[in-house]
């Protein structure tokens, strides 16, 4: 495969952005290698710069739903594009994406911001002003964006019981000295935190289903789901409850976790597929609550662009097109990559834990049960690397890191399923040498 175009844009971008990336983990620095600089994408496919054509199960790290260029989505953004691209006062298509959402999900208003990270910023600073409160709960492993608060080392022991340590330099202990963390599904850490702290804490905020550690789907115990334990404890010490529903949102149902579990949180927090590419993400909750933000309440939030015409043009399309067969394309795609990898690494001999949530699917190259962070990291990275490329060399692109999910489109009709299962038996002999 002719790479030599990629390499070339790579080397000169390095002189002029860090990484010669915008965002970390495009740089393939856990997988090494050269990142493909793409020039285009159509359906389940990208292409790079080369010419070279692969297979897409990234799909933008979660937001194309609906495949890449879907045409109807193009359509819209054209025309909306052609009407101007940003005013700077409300348009009617912004109140049609917040209605959209409201439809799906169990929150009575939504603000829209452009990033996931703007809206998990914001809900936190919404839920300290709602509640007066200053202590944040957050899980091990669970990605918020990169909120300076949320920035905390992953779990440990002493993690787990008094508050965290940045993970970032530039990110000062006081600011996460008001953030506790504790380990996913563990619920007596939980209760030990509320039991210590519980009238200081304003909010546990956890991804709906953990994507960000690989697929840690919330336990279930006693019948009870991991999130349903969280939002009662929460309840019973005044605190809120805030599920981060930015990757699972209108992906894993039309509704998100909220269509698989049913938990009905405080707050919540969406972005990638309600952006239906573009650059656009929101949170929302209970009229109540949301009465607490400018300009009818005191907690203050803005932004420039929110709201963006263009970006909630591509979103309102987005869910709209999103019907039950689109989930449905999209659940069986999952179903048959997860089970072809899981065959082909098992015939391999490879060690190999799958676990999914709906149609997010990720593959642990692990011989023991994924249930938090501290087990996810039990994944043989060096194995996951050898598999990586060889699927990529095949033109299937993964995520480029052993911790991220899998994700598919509605696009991934059976003959693309069928070109990865080819690359399938390969990739697994390169990962059990
Ligand atoms: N929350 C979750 C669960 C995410 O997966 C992400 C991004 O991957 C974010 C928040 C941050 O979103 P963004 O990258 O749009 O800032």
């Amino acid at each position: 495969m002719d790479i030599s175009r990629s390499e070339e844009i790579f080397a000169h971008a390095r002189q002029l952005v860090p990484g010669g990336v915008n965002s970390p983990v495009r740089a393939f620095s856990s997988v090494g290698g050269t990142p493909r600089f793409i020039e285009r994408a159509s359906g389940p496919f990208l292409y790079d710069v080369d010419g070279n054509e692969y297979v897409d199960l990234i799909c933008s790290w979660g937001p194309m739903l609906l495949g890449h260029a879907h045409s109807e989505v193009i359509h819209a953004v054209g025309a909306a594009v052609a009407h101007g691209t940003s005013f700077g006062a409300p348009t009617e298509v912004e109140a049609k994406l917040a209605e959209a959402i409201i439809e799906r999900t169990p929150v009575d208003q939504v603000r829209m911001v452009n990033s996931g990270t703007e809206a998990t910023m914001t809900v936190i600073r919404l839920a300290r002003g709602i509640t007066g409160r200053d202590l944040i709960v957050k899980f091990a492993g669970c990605y918020h964006g990169h909120v300076d608060s949320l920035l905390v080392a992953a779990g440990s022991g002493v993690a787990t019981l008094h508050g965290g340590e940045p993970s970032s330099p530039g990110v000062t202990a006081g600011t996460t000295a008001d953030t506790l963390v504790v380990d996913y599904n563990d619920r007596a850490g939980l209760e030990a935190v509320f039991a210590e702290h519980g009238d200081r804490i304003a909010a546990v905020m956890a991804e709906a289903s953990p994507g960000n550690m690989g697929v840690v789907p919330p336990s279930v115990v006693d019948g009870e789901n991991f999130n349903a334990f969280c939002k009662r404890v929460c309840h019973a010490h005044g605190a809120l409850f805030i599920s981060d529903e930015v990757m699972t949102g209108f992906r894993v149902t039309r509704s998100g976790q909220f269509g698989l579990d049913g938990v009905e949180p405080d707050l919540m927090t969406f972005g990638k597929v309600m952006g239906g590419g573009f650059p656009a993400a929101a949170f929302g909750g209970r009229a109540e609550y949301m009465a607490h933000l400018s300009p009818v309440g005191g907690v203050y939030q803005a932004g420039t662009l929110a709201g963006n015409p263009v970006a909630t043009t591509a979103g309102l399309k987005t869910l709209q097109l999103a019907d039950d067969a689109v989930y449905e394309r999209v659940d069986r795609a999952a179903e048959i990559v997860r089970g072809e990898t899981g065959r082909a690494l098992e015939e391999a001999g490879v060690p190999h834990v799958i676990n999914s949530n709906g149609s997010m699917f990720s593959v642990f190259f692990t011989d023991q049960p994924v249930t938090d962070f501290a087990s996810a990291q039990t994944t043989d990275t060096k194995r996951y690397a050898a598999f990586f490329h060889a699927m990529l060399d095949a033109g299937v692109h993964l995520p480029p890191s052993a911790f991220e999910t899998w994700f598919c489109s509605s696009t991934h009709h059976d003959s693309v399923l069928d070109r990865i299962t080819s690359a399938l038996p390969a990739a697994a002999r390169a990962a059990a040498a």
